[in-house]
């Protein structure tokens, strides 16, 4: 059942789909099924309270044939190496799609970054950068912030990156703090990306944006910014809201018809994007299961949370107003789902198209670090929203010409600029 497949046979199965489809030879395929190199190491981190706690870390690169592979590093509970090798997996296609210089990796720790303090997170992050250095670096690999990591997580990386390495050097990681080398426009990046795809996708659709209504799913910093900007670019509404409730353990979906106020709902949300129900509910959203978002009569879903989302179980509770399904979150979507929704009219943006902003805008954010120059937010944004909505005319120019799904087209656009990339190094 692949409801049951891990992520990284989800990213294989996907990529050999379209293999298939392109008649792509053994050798390509061969290559681009796996990821090229994969770190696992221990990372003993002192606590707080003197005793060692041992932690779990990996670094997977998935390709470099375009350029250095480049992708997050997420701090999570339920972290696995396969989760690592498919979202390192859909990096590589990422920045193919988005036609950006760079291969694809991802990093990661098992630990709920929650449950440190302050000093044991900058612990941790110091010894994950001991740990994987020599492997790093602006021309091999370059990390960036992903679940359960912060801006200023990649400044202490960066910090030691430089101090082992023996001179300053900002490219090293994206996402870092502004001030210390990071980019304006980087913490919107992801979640503007999404809605730049999502105004191209009405635009192809002929529906125009105006009052249009959304449901999101998370409330991290993909989603507080797409729902900021799917209000603020579009002038749409987003009427509900799902996120993890980390000391109930479970997810709520926040609703108000009339529309959320993001801002309000920032203000009541701590830093891991758990929503303060009491005030929520004093100011009267309507508080359901954290699946209820799914099931809510608007145009557009932003599933911007967690993978697997959408379930073969849970695809047809869709509404059929919804139109646009953007797909915010890394493979919020399941295979099966994914076929039901193939037979629907509803226009998938697949997710390493939609969600390409924020890497994008790390690449700007290199790009700056090499020159000692950078753009004010309005230029960011700007080179942002063109280089987001050109990956998505060339999808959907992919997609008309071949009658491809969405997804498929984005693979193929992607794989083929990889491959291409391979042939012209020689390794095929
Ligand atoms: P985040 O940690 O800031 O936020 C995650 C959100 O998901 C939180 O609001 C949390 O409450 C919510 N959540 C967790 N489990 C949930 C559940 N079961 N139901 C409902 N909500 C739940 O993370 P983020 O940076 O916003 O990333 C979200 C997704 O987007 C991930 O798949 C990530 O890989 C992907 N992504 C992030 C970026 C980026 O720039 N941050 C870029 C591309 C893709």
């Amino acid at each position: 059942m692949a409801d049951e497949m891990n992520p990284f046979q989800l990213a294989q199965a996907q990529f050999d789909q379209v293999a298939e489809q392109m008649g792509l030879d053994d050798a390509v395929r061969s290559i681009l099924r796996w990821p090229l190199r994969e770190f696992r190491f221990q990372l003993p981190v002192r606590m707080d309270d003197g005793s060692i706690k041992v932690f779990f870390g990996f670094r997977v690169q998935h390709n470099d044939a375009r350029g250095p592979a480049k992708g997050g590093i997420r701090f999570a509970a339920n972290e696995t190496l396969d989760t690592v090798r498919a979202l390192a997996t859909w990096m590589t296609w990422k920045c193919a799609v988005a036609d950006i210089p760079l291969g694809g990796a991802k990093g990661g720790v098992v630990v709920d970054p929650s449950s440190l303090s302050t000093s044991e997170k900058e612990r941790l992050c110091r010894e994950w950068m001991d740990a994987v250095w020599k492997n790093l670096g602006p021309r091999n690999d370059v990390p960036a912030p992903d679940v359960g990591t912060t801006a200023q997580m990649m400044g202490w990386m960066m910090d030691e990156y430089s101090k082992l390495h023996g001179e300053y050097v900002p490219g090293v990681i994206t996402g870092k703090p502004l001030g210390g080398g990071g980019s304006e426009g980087r913490t919107a990046a992801t979640g503007f990306g999404v809605v730049v795809t999502i105004r191209e996708a009405m635009k192809h659709l002929g529906i125009s944006s105006v009052g249009r209504t959304a449901a999101i799913q998370g409330f991290g910093n993909v989603a507080q910014h797409a729902a900021l900007t799917f209000i603020e670019m579009l002038g749409g509404r987003v009427i509900s809201i799902s996120c993890w409730d980390r000391h109930e353990k479970v997810a709520y979906t926040y609703t108000k018809d009339d529309g959320i106020d993001p801002r309000f709902l920032q203000s009541i949300t701590d830093q891991y994007g758990t929503v303060d129900k009491a005030q929520a509910q004093a100011a009267h959203y309507l508080i359901e299961d954290g699946n209820a978002w799914l099931s809510k009569d608007v145009d557009v879903l932003i599933p911007a949370a967690v993978e697997g989302a959408i379930t073969e179980a849970t695809v047809g509770r869709i509404s059929p107003r919804v139109r646009i399904l953007a797909e915010g979150a890394n493979g919020p979507t399941t295979l099966e789902a994914d076929a039901v929704l193939k037979g629907r009219s509803i226009f998938v943006i697949p997710d390493f198209l939609c969600n390409a902003g924020g890497v994008t805008c790390s690449y700007f954010e290199q790009v700056q670090n090499d020159m000692n120059y950078y753009w004010d937010e309005s230029e960011v944004l700007t080179k942002l929203d063109q280089k987001m909505t050109s990956a998505f005319r060339a999808v959907l120019a992919m997609a008309l010409e071949k009658g491809l799904y969405m997804r498929d087209a984005a693979y193929w656009v992607a794989i083929a600029s990889v491959e291409k990339a391979m042939r012209l190094r020689g390794w095929v």
